[in-house]
């Protein structure tokens, strides 16, 4: 029986990782896996028991989902108007409970959602009914108060909801279940205390990064970080602590992050983008640009490993803490043809 359930297991693991050209296993030992009591449906669906990280495809903002299978996390909220592409995605994985809400910083395309999901008005739910069935349980953020109407709305939220609040800062650890860790690398209290005490804001740099970790697989988790911050994770992390598996690509793939040091010091198998397409005013930045594709590609990331929503739609890591295979929505080669177009651009 248990034969025939590990051939079972393996059909599925193979179904997984091997559906698209994009979709490759890393192995870092031997081949995958010990057997768990998952029927063969599960395993194939939602690959219980397994941590899922899905970059959800919500157009120029960021949404990150996590399961582990214990809990569930969101990382950032997109902006407001892409709110239905959100929910549409949160719906679509049957997200009902937010364990830990994340946000990186205070910017809309990373809050912009943030108080209809803790807290959601009248119009907020007939727009989107689905946020009725989903509730938050904890939202973290860096702890830097912002004079934003759409800050102000979800501190307000909590506070009508009595949700659990958590500032996070250099050193803390979050346990996200089933042996999946959250490391904050940043920010420091030292520049929180500063710039709530009147010091210039500078948001994008001021953005909660973390590294995640389940075992042997790890991932590098950015918000909008840029160069400033890379130099000082750089100065104040050993190499091999910042070493991920995989990147989400600080800042949407700008050229203001993804200096040549970090990218080596990071040393990726992939690189994950979040960005919408040109025709949306949200992307008028042209993201991602031509300087963090070249650096990525300089230090041997296969091009195939570059994923953007963009193109490849919502992208889907799964990992058994051991071995890791992602997933686009989409099979879409294009960094080769973007860098081209970039590279042309720019003679102009
Ligand atoms: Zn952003």
């Amino acid at each position: 029986m248990k034969k025939i359930f590990l051939a079972v297991l393996m059909l599925a693991t193979f179904i997984l990782s091997g559906c698209g050209s994009q979709g490759k296993e890393e192995s870092k030992d031997e081949p995958q896996a010990t057997a768990k009591e998952d029927t063969q449906a599960e395993a194939a669906q939602d690959v219980k028991g397994n941590l899922k990280i899905s970059m959800l495809n919500v157009g120029q903002g960021d949404a990150i989902l996590i399961q582990t299978g214990k809990q569930t996390i969101l990382v950032d909220t997109s902006d407001t108007d892409e709110r239905d592409l959100l929910v549409k995605e949160l719906e679509k994985l049957a997200v009902t409970k937010i364990d830990k809400l994340i946000l990186t910083h205070p910017h809309a395309d990373h809050i912009g959602s943030a108080k209809a999901l803790i807290n959601p008005s009248k119009k907020e739910l007939s727009a989107n009914p689905y946020l009725e069935k989903i509730s938050v349980a904890e939202v973290y953020d860096n702890g830097i108060s912002a004079s934003s109407p759409l800050y102000k709305s979800y501190m307000k939220a909590i506070d009508a909801k009595g949700t659990t609040y958590k500032a996070l800062k250099v050193g803390d650890t979050l346990d996200f279940g089933n042996s999946v860790k959250f490391n904050v690398l940043y920010p420091t209290p030292e520049l929180v205390d500063a710039v709530n005490g009147g010091q210039k804001s500078d948001p994008n740099n001021e953005s909660v990064v973390g590294k995640l970790t389940y075992k042997k697989f790890s991932m590098l988790f950015t918000g909008d970080a840029e160069k400033e911050v890379e130099a000082s994770l750089l100065a104040n992390n050993k190499t091999k602590d910042l070493k991920c598996d995989v990147l989400k690509s600080g800042h949407h793939g700008s050229y203001t992050a993804s200096t040549k040091d970090f990218i080596a010091a990071v040393n990726p198998s992939y690189v994950l983008i979040s960005c919408g397409p040109d025709e949306e005013r949200r992307n008028t930045y042209g993201h991602p640009h031509l300087e963090p594709l070249e650096n990525y590609l300089a230090q041997g990331i296969d091009e195939k490993n570059i994923l953007c929503t963009r193109w490849n739609g919502t992208i889907t890591i799964t990992s058994d803490g051991k071995n890791f295979s992602v997933q686009p929505e989409n099979n879409e080669d294009w960094v080769d043809k973007w860098i081209k177009k970039k590279q042309k651009d720019k003679k102009k």
